[in-house]
């Protein structure tokens, strides 16, 4: 039985090697339309959805390619632009209206990041796609997302990821590893829990903006996470 979702906007970041298929690299259109149709559900639940995807498909940063991590940084960001063009296209072929929002202006690409018209956006039931993370280097997508959540009034930020939650080691590697059901910012921190990166984290303890890990894998579990079942860690305060 559906129960009423508890959140009126939330950011969904999902890492872009989470659309490549088996070989790590590019969009799987079988997977970015399993995607579309997970965003789709929340959506028709009258959820206001906000979206940053990762590059890490295409281009993550200089590392191995020898050049300057600035130029990387900036390659990277626009590997997000390109998934973010996937997943707005995607979306738009269900009949779910999308817009995408870049930190980089981008001309006739798409448009540029703007406060009050992603907030419209949002207002009018459109799917709104964060793009080129947070437009600077030396920051993640994991940033970016805690940044658009903050200052876009997202109730929570849902973290899509391989695992159903956050766990004391990778349960894929440590077959003792804890899984937590809550866990506060500053223990998540100290442990070093990999659940985003650091300046993320400590930028969600600091705005008080609650994080959901759960595996985006599980089909239908964006929406059943949404509406508070299912499987999945929130790292919060005092928890
Ligand atoms: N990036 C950046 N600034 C940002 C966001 C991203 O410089 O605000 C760059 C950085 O090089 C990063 C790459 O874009 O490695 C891709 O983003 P990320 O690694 O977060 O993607 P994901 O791991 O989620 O696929």
């Amino acid at each position: 039985m559906e129960s009423e979702p508890r959140y009126r906007r939330v950011l969904l970041k999902l890492s872009g090697e989470a659309l490549a298929g088996a070989d790590g690299s590019g969009i799987d259109p079988d997977v970015l339309h399993k995607f579309a149709g997970e965003i789709a559900a929340v959506h028709h639940l009258g959820v206001q959805v906000g979206l940053v995807i990762g590059g890490g498909n295409y281009f993550r940063g200089a590392k191995g390619v020898g050049i300057e991590r600035a130029t990387g940084d900036y390659m990277g960001m626009l590997a997000t632009v390109m998934n973010a063009l996937a997943m707005g296209n995607a979306l738009e072929q269900r009949g779910v209206r999308a817009r995408v929002l870049s930190a980089l202006p981008l001309g006739p690409v798409c448009e540029s990041f703007d406060r009050r018209a992603a907030l419209g956006y949002l207002d009018e039931g459109r799917v709104v796609l964060f793009a080129a993370g947070t437009g600077n280097p030396y920051f993640t997508t994991d940033t970016a997302a805690t940044l658009r959540a903050i200052e876009t009034g997202c109730d929570a930020l849902f973290k899509g990821t391989q695992v159903d939650g956050v766990y004391s080691a990778d349960p894929k590697k440590t077959k003792d590893a804890v899984r937590y059901d809550r866990v506060s910012y500053s223990e998540a921190l100290a442990k070093d829990l990999k659940v985003m990166d650091a300046t993320a984290i400590a930028l969600a303890r600091e705005n008080a903006i609650p994080i959901v890990v759960f595996s985006i894998h599980n089909p239908g579990a964006f929406a059943e996470v949404v509406a508070g079942r299912g499987r999945f860690t929130v790292v919060g305060e005092g928890a």
